[in-house]
Order: C-alpha cells, then sequence, then structure tokens
C-alpha cells in the first residue's frame, strides 16, 4: 500500500505549531511565547490558522478516519479545557475533531492520553499517529508507548534523520 495513513483509523494532533501558530512568528521560534506575553489580553486575534490546515482536515473526515487534539495546557483542568475548546470553537474547527483535550504539563502525558483513547474505543496501536510539531511533547510520547509520530519541520526543531518529518500537514497524505 502506498499511502501508509490508509491503514490508519486514528490520528492525534498537536495544535499550536502544528495547526494554529502565532500569526507573528509562525514557525520560527517556539509558538508558546504567545501565552506568556502578560501584554497580550486576548491571544486569539495573535493566532493563525497554518495554511493547509482545513483542507487536510477535511479530507481525513471524508476518509472517515478519526481525529484527536492533544494540546498541552499548563493549567487546571477545567481551565484548561475551557482553553483549548475556545481555540477549537475560534477556528471553527469543531466539525472536524472527534474528541479535544487539554493534556497535562509534563512530556508523558499525551502517551497516557493515547493509550486511554486507544483502549476505550478498541483500536490497536500500529493503527493510530501522533503529529506535532515538538519532539518532546509530540514525537517522543507517542513513540514511548509504540505509537508512530510524524514532526512538522519547523526552524526551532533541529533536523534529525532518525526521525519522520513532514514539511507541511498535507504532507500526511504522501509520508
Ligand atoms: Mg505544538
Amino acid at each position: 500500500m502506498k499511502n501508509k495513513l490508509l491503514k490508519k483509523k486514528i490520528i492525534f494532533f498537536d495544535a499550536d505549531g502544528t495547526l494554529w501558530y502565532p500569526i507573528k512568528t509562525k514557525h520560527t521560534i517556539l509558538p508558546h511565547w504567545l501565552y506568556l506575553d502578560k501584554s497580550i489580553k486576548d491571544y486569539h486575534p495573535h493566532l493563525m490558522l497554518i495554511p493547509g490546515t482545513v483542507n487536510t482536515l477535511r479530507r481525513l473526515k471524508k476518509m472517515g478516519i478519526i481525529t484527536v487534539i492533544l494540546s498541552t495546557h499548563p493549567h487546571e483542568k477545567d481551565e484548561a479545557y475551557k482553553r483549548i475548546d475556545k481555540k477549537v470553537k475560534h477556528f471553527n474547527l469543531g466539525e472536524f475533531f472527534t474528541e479535544v483535550h487539554a493534556t497535562r504539563e509534563y512530556h508523558e502525558s499525551k502517551g497516557e492520553y493515547i493509550i486511554e483513547i486507544l483502549k476505550r474505543l478498541n483500536i490497536p496501536k500500529t493503527k493510530a499517529i501522533m503529529i506535532g510539531d515538538n519532539y518532546k511533547w509530540d514525537y517522543k510520547p507517542a513513540r514511548s508507548v509504540g505509537v508512530d509520530a510524524l514532526l512538522v519541520e519547523s526552524d526551532y526543531m533541529k533536523k534529525d534523520k532518525r526521525l519522520k518529518t513532514i514539511k507541511k500537514l498535507y504532507d500526511i497524505f504522501n509520508y
């Protein structure tokens, strides 16, 4: 089978730097500076969808692939879910995601969520893949629990030939 994605039933997406990024810095520096800048009261107008995001999600929906957001938030759980839900709503992406989760602020958290969700939906690890822009927060946690991962290339992640990377989100269809 040429397109490996056809073997997948579920895709886990990181959000910041993967689906959207700060308008000002795009993929040049780590995106979370936006949330630390105390002079910015509402960060939503400072974020934009990365070109290709909607087309990618639309195509995945047509393919019947389950899509889940796993986005690290340092706030307590209720506040964290409120924030990620608000961002999804802001970008009108609600229809494209089966589940949206604000994961905890430690590196293994996304791996724990992946395991819990796969068990609950009765999907084997081989049928899942994680896509993110950060090695420590996205790629490694997925690989550590035995799930495939793809890293979106950026200026802030060192190029490493051992990692599977994509230049644009839409490249997941040719990986
Ligand atoms: Mg990210």
